[in-house]
Formats: C-alpha cells, structure tokens, sequence
C-alpha cells in the first residue's frame, strides 16, 4: 500500500499546503523521513535531483518553527548559490501558511550587506553556502544559540568543491543539543566520517531509483578503441537525434578537449565544470535550458544539482567510477514519460564497471560496435552535426528586483515596441538582477537592437546577445 501524507504526523495546515501544491503522494524519501524528522531524529538519506528532498526536510521543520522567536531555528547548507535559491524557493512555497515566516540566503559571490541587514531584522531559517555561513558565523553576525536543525544537502558535492574544512568549523559551532540531518547522492569514506563525528545515531534512508523510471531509456554500450573515443561521441551524437544532450567526463580536461573539438567545428556546445565563475555558469544553464545550447559537456559535480528538463540524450563519454552516479547521470533523460536514450563509450565489449551499473537498473544494454573508419574522417562527421541552436540568448541588464516579470519583455519585444512575433519568442527566465530571453536566432541583432532603444517599465536596461 501507499504512504499517504496523512500518516506522516504533518500538521492539518501543512497537509493542506502540500494539497494546493499539487502532491497527491508523499516520494519515498519523504515518506521515510518525515516521521523520523518530526521526531527530532538525525538523517542520513541518499538523496538525488528530483527525489523530492527538500519538502522531506522542510516541511518537518516547517512544522516545529516557532513563528514568535525571531532567532535562526533552522540552517540548510547547499553547495552552491544556484542550489540555495532552489532549496529557498521550494521552501517559501511550502511555507504559505506560515505568515511571518522569514527564510533568507546567505550566500557566497553577492554583496553582504544585504544579507547582514536580513540577519538583524531576524529570521528563522537560514539557507546559505559553507564558506559565507562560516564567515558570517565567525563575525558573530550569524547567531545560532537557538538552532534546531542544520542540513547537509548534496553533501558530497560540498566536499568535492572544498567546503570540507568550513562545514566542519559550521559544525563544531552549533548547539550540541541540535538534529543533523545529511543528504548526499554518494556515500564515500569522506561522508562517512562526517556523519560519525557530527550525528547522534543516525537513521539511514537509501532510496533506490525507482526502476520503472528508467523503463523509458534506452541505454546503449558503444564499444570504440580508446583513440577513437571522440568518433564514437560524434558518431552517437549523429545517430541519436537530440534537442538537448548532456555529455558526462570524468576530468575537466576531458571536457575542454571535447568542447574545443567540437566547437571549432561549429557544433552548438557549451562546457561545465567547476572553473565557471557563477555567473558563466548560470548564463550556460540559461542558455541550455532555452535552446540556444544543444550539446553540454560537464563533470558530474559541475553537472550535479543541474535542473534540466526534457533532456534526450545523455553520454557518458567516460564512465563513472562508482555505480550509483551511472543511475544518476542516466536518470536526468527519459523524465515524465519521455523516450531517452543514455550512451556509454567504452573500450571494451566486457567492461564491468558498466556491466554492473547497469545491472542496477534492471535493463539491458544494446551493444554496438560501430565501423568508425568507415564513418570517414572526423571533420566530415563533424560537419554533418554542426549548425547553430535555433535560438540565441539575450542577457538584459535587471531582473525581478527591477520589478520585471516575463510579461514586461515580451511587451518590449512584440507588437508596436518590438516587431517580433509570439512564435520567434522562447523561453524567458527573469532572475534576481536579470533576465534571460531566447528568440529566434534570425531575429537576435534586431531584438537587442530595439531592447537597447527601448525602455521596460519606464526603464533603461542593457541587452547583449551571449550565444
Ligand atoms: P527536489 O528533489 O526537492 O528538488 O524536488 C523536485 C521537484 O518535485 C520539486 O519541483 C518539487 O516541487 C516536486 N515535489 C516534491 N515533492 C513532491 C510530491 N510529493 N509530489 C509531487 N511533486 C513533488
């Protein structure tokens, strides 16, 4: 039988919450550990992209929040700032039947002022990036005498990205008499021995990947000599048409030596890996998202927390070390009951690494040992999957805080102001401080044209054209 929300002991108002939000059903990591979570015990829970983990962790907190005491109760800590808006605005959203209730960020890369100005007002849950919450907590200007509950969410990527040092020094400085609560997609020694030193037994949670979602996807062994890795890339690339594909490398420099190969030779691709700065990270995204990027290459802890959707291939042009991260790289295509496909290029025909993560997903592999010589030359088949996205990407100068919503850019784009029509018009994502706009790539130099000569609300904002 179902675990249904109403057997997890959440409040009548926030089962209504969750009601108006749509979920009809707790996700197994919810289920398993709302219970234990109200019950002021500590987690460690496999977590992935998508699981639903964030209302696992909110909502218990959310419930045991005391709207009076305008003290932090509660600190989530997110490797990346792009994670933390996340984490806050899923929590805001399940948070509408607590009126008063102030959540903010404490995040690296943005001015501190602000977010000092927040924290002296008062708030009751903090939601930030290890090396900023440490520096905020060494100055004091971070108080945590009543703190509840902290959480570790993707715990491993925080540590591969260096936080290990800071969330440890985060840890040492909180209550003692507090729930910690970790959620990591890996569970390597490092995660391990933090979960010794800084929980107090532990309930552990593992969810394993739903099989039936993976029942859409179909996953291919392409076996190529290892000279001829990149043929074998170019060859799926080719063979399996795509929107949107995301190629997984295991170094950074595997990534840039794809993305210089194929980029030179005019294929829309873009990288991601740890060395973006946040903002050419964001920028990628945006632009992958919209269209105006077809092909991503990324590390899998540049690529983790990615929220992509409607991605149809995935590659792994060099395979995952451990098993748990191939479930995870190929779970990002193949979502909502599309058709996906997940290509693995190995050298071998009897490479038991895939053999065995594959095994985990309880499919089978088609095997195919393409005839790369006779594909012709690598620049031939590259000139065959070249070609630019259809779209291209405006940047624009502000954002909601400049009280911009969607609707103020098309305005500026369409009819008497901008000429464009509906249908040359894509996705448009208004963040904090600006916007991203994809139009039709032919439209592209006129549409920044009248952006720049144009005002939206009464405004003046700058628009580039990024790719
Ligand atoms: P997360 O894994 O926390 O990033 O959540 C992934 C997405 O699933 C978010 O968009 C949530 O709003 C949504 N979600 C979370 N819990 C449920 C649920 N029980 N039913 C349906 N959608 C959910």
């Amino acid at each position: 039988m179902k675990t249904s929300f109403e057997s997890l002991n959440l409040s009548p108002e926030l089962l209504g919450v969750v009601d108006q939000m749509g979920y009809t059903e707790p996700s197994q990591i919810q289920a398993a550990a709302i219970p234990i979570l109200l019950a002021g015990d500590d987690v460690i829970g496999q977590s992935k992209t998508g699981s639903g983990k964030t209302a696992a962790f909110a909502l218990p907190i959310l419930q045991e929040v005391d709207l009076d005491n305008r003290e932090v109760q509660a600190l989530v800590l997110c490797p990346t700032r792009e994670l933390s808006a996340q984490v806050a605005r899923e929590f805001r959203k399940l948070a509408r039947a607590h009126s008063g209730l102030s959540v903010i960020e404490v995040v690296g890369g943005q001015p501190s002022r602000p977010q000092r100005e927040a924290l002296e007002r008062g708030v009751h849950v903090v939601i930030g990036t290890p090396g900023r919450v440490q520096d905020f907590l060494q100055r004091r200007v971070l108080e945590v005498h009543d703190l509840r509950t902290v959480v570790l969410d993707e715990a491993d990527r925080m540590l591969d990205m260096g936080f290990g040092e800071d969330v440890g020094r985060i840890l040492k400085s909180l209550p003692h008499k507090r729930q910690t609560v970790l959620f990591s997609a890996t569970f390597p020694d490092s995660i391990e021995s933090i979960s010794r030193k800084y929980q107090n037994q532990p309930y552990r949670i593992t969810v394993e990947t739903p099989k039936q979602e993976l029942d859409h996807i179909l996953q291919v062994q392409l076996v190529a000599h290892p000279d001829k890795h990149l043929q074998a890339l170019v060859w799926a690339l080719k063979k399996y048409p795509h929107e949107s594909a995301l190629v997984f490398c295991n170094f950074k420099s595997s990534v840039a030596d794809v993305v210089d190969h194929l980029g030179h030779a005019g294929v829309s691709i873009e990288r991601l890996d740890g060395d973006l700065d946040q903002f050419h990270r964001d920028q990628v995204l945006a632009r992958f998202r919209n269209g105006s990027v077809r092909i991503l290459v990324a590390t899998d802890v540049a690529g983790r927390g990615l929220d992509v959707k409607d991605l149809d291939l995935v590659v792994n042009l060099e395979l995952p070390s451990q098993p748990e991260i191939y479930l995870h790289r190929i779970g990002r295509t193949g979502r909502a009951g599309e058709r996906g496909c997940a290509v693995s290029i190995t050298s071998h025909r009897d490479d038991k690494r895939l053999r065995t993560a594959a095994q985990l997903t309880g499919h089978s592999l088609d095997i195919i040992e393409p005839n790369l010589d006779q594909a012709g030359p690598l620049p031939v088949q590259l000139a065959s999957i070249a070609g630019s996205a259809p779209m291209a990407t405006i940047l624009i100068s502000g954002g909601r805080k400049d009280r911009i919503r969607p609707g103020d850019i098309v305005g500026a784009l369409t009819g008497q102001a901008g000429n464009l029509r509906g249908d040359q018009l894509g996705k448009i994502e208004v963040q904090d401080r600006l916007s991203y706009v994809a139009v039709t790539r032919e439209q592209a130099p006129a549409a920044v044209k009248s952006l720049n000569a144009g005002r939206i609300k009464k405004k003046k904002f700058r628009a580039t054209l990024v790719g």
